[in-house]
């Protein structure tokens, strides 16, 4: 049996790059606006956070304080999080914060538009394939089937702050928290008066306004068969929300097999819908982190459908035939790497 997984360092610096920053090219003039730069490592990621303007300094430290409060107020693991407590209420009612409840509820709309493919009740499933700890396995059938029984969206219930979740299941945001993250930090960052940031968050960035010189933010889109800096597109983006969810991010191998961390409610497994990547942009980071994992799931076809039905977003599909579909609106702004291998091709509206 051949097992291959990424140390949580490694990872993170992987999870740092699905979909990040070009950096400026040598010839670009450096900037003469103030600028504040932070490293942190918070929701096991690697976050790059760069914030211009006079009050960058300020500005960035209330955005970094407000993503470690989050961490602490959403992690699954973290004992005494808002989560932690869920999972451990026992079927007894807990009070959480505001931010807890707006996911639920992003969250359950998401999960009903999308026939299920995004369901926080599905931890039980990530955990038996050892996604949270690193000790993957390829769960035997029984067990899946049995674990399923355990998971479903709809039986959580909530009355302003006080959610239920009934006993024997166990739920995580993973899925959609980070990029409600990313939202509220440049949020935090608008409130502090700045007009231009870049918050590279892993598979996620959240951009405020333009660069200071009025252009827009060049995002590099990693082709998923190739290494972290491999890109094979190139997306400019103002005042938007990026996130990609992809096969490549989260996963360990058995005899060949790739087994990946973003699952299939309908059959307790890595989804297989030939989609090998999604990225999703938006001016809601909570939005695009649901539906860049959801319409994984769904496949080309279906998530079509579901922007057709939608349309308060673009996308990026990769597919296994090295096909990238985008959707009419990002005709302009994306635009593939010379030699990239991959064919582009626009959603029909
Ligand atoms: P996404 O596609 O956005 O989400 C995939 C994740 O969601 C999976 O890992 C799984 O947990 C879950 N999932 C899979 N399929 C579905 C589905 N169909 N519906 C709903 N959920 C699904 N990781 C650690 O290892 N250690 C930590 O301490 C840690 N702390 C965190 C704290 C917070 C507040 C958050 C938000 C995340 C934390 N993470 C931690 C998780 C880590 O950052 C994940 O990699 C990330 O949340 C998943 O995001 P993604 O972009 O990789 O994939
Ligand atoms: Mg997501």
């Amino acid at each position: 049996m051949k097992r291959k997984f990424l140390p949580v360092l490694a990872l993170s610096l992987l999870l740092s790059a699905c979909t990040a920053p070009i950096q400026p090219t040598p010839t670009s003039e450096p900037t003469s606006v103030p600028q504040a730069n932070e490293t942190l490592l918070a929701m096991d990621t690697v976050m790059q956070l760069t914030v211009y303007g006079d009050n960058a300094t300020a500005a960035l430290s209330a955005a970094k304080s407000e993503i470690l409060a989050m961490e602490n107020r959403l992690s699954v693991t973290l004992e005494g999080s808002d989560i932690w407590k869920l999972n451990h209420s026992e079927g007894q009612p807990v009070t959480v914060g505001d931010d807890a409840v707006f996911l639920l509820e992003t969250a359950r709309d998401l999960g009903d538009k999308t026939g299920g493919a995004l369901d926080v009740t599905l931890y039980p499933v990530v955990k038996a394939w050892g996604f949270t700890t690193g000790e993957y396995q390829i769960p035997p059938e029984d067990t899946i089937a049995s674990l399923l029984g355990r998971v479903d969206y709809t039986a959580l219930s909530w009355e302003g702050n006080d959610v239920t979740l009934p006993a024997g299941m166990e739920m995580d945001l993973g899925a959609i928290a980070k990029g409600y993250a990313g939202e509220r930090a440049a949020d935090i960052l608008r409130d502090n008066g700045v007009t231009s940031a870049l918050l590279n968050m892993g598979g996620n960035v959240q951009t405020v306004g333009a660069k200071p010189d009025g252009t827009a933010w060049r995002i590099g889109i990693r082709d998923p068969q190739k290494s972290a800096t491999d890109y094979l597109g190139v997306l400019s983006v103002i005042d938007q929300a990026v996130v990609t969810s992809g096969g490549y991010e989260r996963f360990f191998e058995e005899d060949g097999v790739r087994y990946w961390h973003i699952m299939d409610p309908k059959t307790g497994a890595p989804a297989r819908s030939g989609l090998t990547a999604v990225t999703i942009v938006s001016h809601s980071g909570a939005l695009c982190d649901g539906l860049s994992t959801s319409l994984f799931v769904m496949g080309l076809e279906k998530a079509s459908d579901y922007w057709r039905e939608q349309g308060d977003f673009e996308a990026i599909f990769i597919n296994e035939e090295n096909e990238v579909w985008i959707t009419p609106g990002l005709r302009d702004s994306f635009s593939l790497t010379q030699n990239s291998g991959y064919t582009l091709h626009i959603v029909e509206e």
